[in-house]
């Protein structure tokens, strides 16, 4: 261990460091087939940062990047780094490319961006981007290949932003969340020390690099360091199956998933298939980025037991990217478990009372466990901003070393006292946070609260909504409560009729509208997040 005077305070600092105590361990890129050292990477972003200081960019300026999941975007995020520049990972467009062009542009405008770094790869964008990059110099990572003179000393210090991080959207546009090198450094200590990693262990990711859960766990791996192996989501959401086996196969121990990854995996791979698996290797199977239901976790460990899945592998976690990631981590060694409570109270009065798993009305919510180091977690009153007991529900605010200086622009999220208001409602029992849902979303009909959870939990799993896939939002002019399904099935007035009685049973409300729609039709945030609010704009 160097002496505490010596720790690097930098990303860059700690990644050389990390270079010099494992050069030869593997980044392994599955598109293209790339592998890398890590002492390579490093070596490669600081010639990046040569060819982006010849470019003109200077610290203290923000640069956009486009990548896909492939070292170009380590190699221009540790590169920008070594310059004291920032960078601002944009989202890569999903299908619909519906005001993508626009979007980029408002961004570009808002971080006061001048320098985009675009992929070769996706040379394609050009053309989506339309006149987004029209005033701004737009270099290729083509460009930033070869022979550079080495970047100027910048005396970078932990304090300087790293990356400005665009949170999911799933309640209104992403914001931007300023990280410094002290942010990303806390939260990939706190990431290691959590799970114990060792020089054994090997991770992988193949969720987008331009969100946190997918940057900070690879960037993770490449700080203790340990082998890291990378896939385009689009492997796995074409085909989790062969995904699982790639990842299997290559003995990856630690691989973070949000809860919808899990229900596909067990979807996609036949009872009978099961055993073809070794899972056994899988030691942290991090659970996060959006609510975690009881019954897709408790049929992910049954169904894959018999390929050797250990249920104390499954490790449900609570971050968001105003902390950078981590908050919470679930303990280690030991079995996901949930809390029984009352269902109608905690929605009525904010009380969770613990119930038999079996009783009426019971509704289970994942432990996420208690805060990661240096963190500190507070459940408070959203109204008079008072500290709350544990099991009663409040807003969840936060403190500590990985949590952002500040959004880039607009009102910022902290009390007087120095907390971060996350907007996420729960509460605490024995010291580990529960999570139930989030303030924006809480659907309030003539003074009684009711959580869309709640709601769609009620039709969740009815044959005719597919995949699960439904959301609940209050219809504010009317004061009424929307549910609206994916459905492969016809709208008719009595399925309609039917997902409203199941609904009407659990909430006891009579007057609700129902709305049918076809798969793919509730807008999502670019991980992949149901959003809720945009649904009543979409849906009314
Ligand atoms: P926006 O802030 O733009 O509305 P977002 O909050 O979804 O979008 P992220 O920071 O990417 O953006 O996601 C963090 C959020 O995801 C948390 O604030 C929380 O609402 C939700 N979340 C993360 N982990 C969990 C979890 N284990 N259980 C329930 N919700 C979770
Ligand atoms: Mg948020």
């Amino acid at each position: 261990m160097a002496e505490p005077m010596n720790e690097p305070t930098t990303l860059h600092g700690a990644l050389a460091a990390a270079a010099r105590r494992a050069p030869a361990t593997p980044v392994t890129f599955h598109t293209g087939r790339e592998q890398v050292t890590l002492a390579e990477l490093v070596t490669q972003s600081h010639a990046v940062a040569g060819a982006l200081a010849a470019a003109g960019v200077r610290r203290g300026d923000r640069v956009g990047v486009l990548c896909q999941n492939e070292a170009d975007f380590f190699r221009v995020l540790i590169g920008l780094g070594v310059l004291g520049a920032c960078a601002c990972p944009f989202a890569l467009p999903t299908m619909a490319r519906d005001g993508y062009a626009e979007r980029i542009s408002g961004i570009i405008a808002a971080a006061e961006i001048r320098t985009v770094v675009l992929s070769e790869r996706l040379a394609r964008l050009r053309g989506v981007l339309g006149t987004a990059l029209d005033g701004i110099t737009a270099l290729s990572t083509s460009d930033l290949r070869g022979e550079h003179p080495a970047p100027p000393d910048s005396e970078v210090t932990g304090d300087d932003d790293l990356i400005v991080q665009f949170t999911s959207g799933s309640t209104s546009a992403p914001k931007g969340v300023r990280l410094t090198h002290a942010n990303v450094l806390a939260c990939l200590d706190a990431i290691g020390s959590a799970i114990e990693l060792t020089g054994e262990d090997s991770a992988g990711n193949w969720l987008p690099l331009f969100h946190d859960m997918g940057l900070f766990g690879s960037l993770a791996a490449l700080h203790y360091p340990i082998p890291l192996t990378v896939w385009q989501p689009s492997v796995f959401v074409k085909d989790p199956a062969h995904w699982l086996k790639m990842m299997s196969d290559s003995g990856i121990t630690a691989c973070p998933m949000p809860n919808f990854a899990y229900e596909a995996l067990a979807r996609a791979v036949p009872e009978d298939e099961v055993a073809d698996y070794d899972l056994s290797k899988w030691r942290v199977a991090f659970n996060g980025a959006e609510p975690i239901a009881v019954d897709t976790l408790e049929g992910f460990l049954e169904h894959f037991s018999p390929a050797g899945f250990r249920p104390e592998s499954m490790l449900p976690v609570y971050g968001l990217a105003e902390a950078t990631l981590p908050v919470t981590f679930s303990v280690l060694k030991e079995p996901p478990h949930a809390d029984w409570v009352d269902r109608a109270r905690l929605a009525a009065t904010g009380e969770a009372i613990a119930v038999p798993r079996d009783a009426r009305g019971a509704r289970g919510i994942v432990s996420v466990g208690p805060p990661v180091q240096r963190m500190a977690v507070r459940v408070t009153d959203p109204d008079t901003g008072v500290t709350l007991d544990e099991r009663i529900v409040g807003e969840i605010e936060i403190r500590g070393a990985s949590v952002t200086p500040g959004y880039l622009h607009g009102e910022q999220p902290f009390t007087e006292d120095g907390w971060l208001r996350t907007g996420d409602l729960g509460y605490l029992a024995g010291g580990e946070l529960h999570i139930t849902g989030r303030r924006k979303e809480m659907i309030i009909v003539r003074g009684d609260n009711y959580y869309p959870e709640d709601v769609e939990a009620a039709v969740r799993t009815d044959p005719a909504v597919h995949r699960r896939r439904c959301v609940a939002y209050l219809d504010e002019t009317a004061e009424r409560m929307v549910l609206v399904v994916e459905s492969t099935a016809p709208d008719t007035d009595d399925l309609r009729a039917h997902l409203r009685a199941k609904v009407s049973a659990a909430t006891g409300l009579d007057d609700i509208r129902v709305v049918v729609a076809g798969p793919h039709a509730i807008p999502r945030t670019s991980s992949g997040k149901l959003q809720r609010l945009a649904s009543r704009t979409r849906f009314g």
